[in-house]
């Protein structure tokens, strides 16, 4: 399947999208050897990466970065806006043996350091200009009391509400060998729907809300992005009115290359490669993203450090200022 379908209503200020991801989460997960918890949340920023990504004007890669002192010590989301992705984890090295049920706030110590940092990218950017940054704390202040936060999609719900402003609710389920997702998300009373007066859009924000919460993990997992919509929107669509826009097609994609290895190498420094040409013969390196492997003997390295400027890509967003 690997797609997203998405769907605006007439009846509600409401726009929404619905996402299944199959071999694309294969892909990922067979480069990879995870315990199962992390898998389980791996799967999860994937499917709410693609929701994401769909639900913002943006032409780019957004990326969603989780850190934590947890067991979790980064887990990498990439997907553009023509929805390609790639993920990555990287565990403690003292994260010892993971629990099959740790939750997420075990996982990435959510009730004390743990933070997702969104990046947007855009494709045009222009040198030195530093990409948009979100940060969000995976704890919620509730008065004197934190609480960790419990999912990804709780998670991704806090970093819209602070950054777009935006109502949004996001279902997601994950397993094995599929990815399922849901996402409802409050549009502003004016624009499309000003034909709505504020009491009517606030009732269809509720009753669309309340078709999203009919939908089970069964679902989310073995339907097709337009079976679940005909299944939930039924009713909705023959009174109301809901329209749904063409399928968009998901894709696994690595971005990296030969030259960016190069480029990690300048920022290493000569020196430091002279050392493990001199212990290991050369340079191996394999992407963390796709395993590829990249490998730099003594001629490539010093063709390295023969040109000394660094592409754009290495430099530190900050150089901007
Ligand atoms: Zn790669």
């Amino acid at each position: 399947m690997n797609e997203l379908l998405v769907f605006m209503c007439d009846g509600a200020p409401v726009r929404g999208e619905i996402v299944s991801i199959c071999s694309v989460w294969q892909a990922i997960l067979e480069r990879r050897n995870d315990p199962p918890a992390v898998r389980k949340i791996l799967g999860d920023f994937v499917g709410a990466a693609v929701l994401l990504s769909a639900s913002l004007k943006f032409e780019g890669t957004m990326i969603i970065q989780a850190q934590s002192k947890g067991p979790i010590q980064l887990l990498v989301v990439e997907c553009t806006s023509d929805l390609t992705i790639r993920a990555t984890v990287k565990l403690s090295i003292d994260a010892g043996d993971i629990s099959p049920h740790a939750t997420l706030g075990e996982l990435l110590d959510a009730s004390n350091t743990g933070q997702l940092v969104i990046t947007l990218d855009p494709a045009k950017r222009q040198p030195g200009q530093p990409p948009y940054q979100g940060i969000v704390a995976l704890q919620d202040h509730v008065g004197a009391d934190i609480r960790p936060v419990t999912s990804v999609a709780e998670a991704i719900g806090l970093y819209m509400q602070h950054s777009e402003q935006l109502d949004t609710r996001i279902w997601l389920c994950s397993n094995e060998t599929h990815i399922g997702g849901l996402l409802l998300q409050r549009l502003p009373d004016s624009g499309g729907h000003a034909h709505l007066d504020p009491e009517e859009a606030a009732e269809g924000w509720g009753r669309i809300q309340a078709l999203g919460e009919t939908i089970t993990a069964d679902e989310l997992l073995n339907l097709s992005p337009a079976t679940t919509f005909r299944r939930l929107f039924l009713e909705e669509s023959s009174q109301n009115g809901v329209r749904s826009f063409p399928l968009r097609k998901i894709q696994f994609a690595c971005r990296c290359s030969r030259t960016k290895v190069a480029d990690v190498l300048r920022m290493l420094g000569e020196e430091e490669v002279e050392d493990i040409i001199a212990e290991q013969g050369q340079v191996e390196t394999a992407c963390d993203f796709c395993g590829k492997e990249y490998k730099f003997d003594a001629v490539d390295c010093r063709q390295v450090f023969k040109t000394d400027l660094l592409s754009d890509a290495t430099r530190p967003p900050s150089s901007g200022h």
